[in-house]
């Protein structure tokens, strides 16, 4: 068996080449997947313009929908029978560490070592025509839910994991800093929580979606200081619940600033740069406020991602800017990282 697939490679700068590399096959207890649609996420983004260093060739894609094509040995047939529509959970974690024995798998010691054992070219490996997953990371979707649904299974899996940690409460406030992909996923989730929503973001355009997507209120943080405003419209309190969907430290600082006294505030974004920012501790004391973060997709973050797209209660489609075919990929890498996109997808 020396079958050959496509998959899409990050080879340069700027620079994304179709490549040929063998066709894995599944081992015990694997799935060989059919890839269908992936989506660009920012981490591919930025190593596609070099601000993330990871070594290249790469090949990308963890934002996935696809198809069961193959079983290993000891996965059942009954449960995932060829053909199956699948998304797919593509976190390595070992089962093993201390965080993975306390259930907190998103924090596995192990979660950035890639298995790519069965891979010619490192990295995630989506973005290609097939891809081999273990049985454990593959969820079950109806086959009738739309690829253009089901592939913001992960995406979405990561904003559930933010929205837990700040256990809005029915009839809350709630502030999302930035109106990118996550924001907006923020605003859907939030609003279906029950919250009164409040959206702080400089483009005009993107505050406009925000506002189609149910966010109550929007401001713009460079006309008017987003930590007076939202004191101005919570007689002085802050909001119960922020979410920072940015990467900008200035704006983190924001978050705390606007943040309630009992408030929860989560840093979800990562920071670039990260630069501290202080604190005073008698603010944390008075205010019995809580500072956390949220980061990948917990095991079960995902499987209310899913059931929440299984079952239509999220509907994030509206948020893909454009699709491309793998011949494409090019143009689909250049239009996700313009600023006026929300995801684009990769059709294989
Ligand atoms: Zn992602
Ligand atoms: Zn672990």
């Amino acid at each position: 068996m020396n079958e050959k697939m496509k998959v899409v490679a990050i080879a340069d700068e700027r620079k994304v080449e179709i490549k040929e590399v063998r066709k894995p096959a599944p081992k015990a207890d694997q799935i060989l997947m059919k890839i269908k649609e992936c989506a660009i996420c920012t981490w591919e983004q930025r190593t596609y313009t070099r601000e993330s260093r990871m070594p290249l060739p790469f090949v990308g894609g963890h934002e996935i929908v696809g198809e069961v094509a193959a079983l290993g040995t000891g996965v059942n047939e009954k449960e995932f029978p060829i053909g199956k529509k699948i998304v797919a959970r593509l976190i390595n974690v070992c089962g093993k560490c201390y965080f993975c024995r306390r259930g907190e798998e998103n924090l596995c010691v192990e979660i950035n070592n890639l298995d790519s054992s069965e891979m010619e070219i490192p990295g995630t490996g989506g973005m290609g025509e097939y891809l081999v997953i273990s049985a454990s990371q593959a969820y079950q979707i109806p086959d009738e839910i739309p690829d253009e649904k089901a592939v913001f299974a992960e995406p979405l899996a990561c904003v559930l994991n933010s929205i837990e940690k700040g256990r809005i409460e029915l009839g809350d406030d709630v502030v999302v800093l930035g109106g990118g992909i996550m924001g907006m996923l923020h605003v859907m989730c939030a609003k279906l929580s029950g919250a009164r929503v409040i959206m702080s973001e400089p483009d005009a355009e993107r505050r406009r979606i925000a506002g189609a997507l149910g966010c109550d209120i929007t401001c713009n943080p460079l006309e008017t200081d987003p930590v007076e405003f939202i004191k101005s419209v919570t007689e002085g309190r802050g909001a119960e619940v922020v979410f920072n969907t940015t990467p900008i430290s200035q704006v983190a600082k924001q978050a705390v600033q606007m943040t309630a006294y009992m408030g929860r505030c989560v840093m979800y974004s990562s920071q670039h740069p990260d630069k501290p920012f202080e604190i005073s501790p008698n603010w944390l004391h008075n205010s019995e406020a809580v500072i956390t973060g949220a980061v990948s997709p917990s095991v079960r973050s995902f499987n209310r991602a899913v059931n929440l797209l299984a079952k239509s209660i999220i509907n994030p489609e509206k948020l893909i800017s454009g699709i491309y075919t793998m011949e494409k990929a090019d143009e689909a890498f250049e239009a996700a990282v313009r600023p006026d996109t929300f995801r684009i997808i990769i059709k294989f």
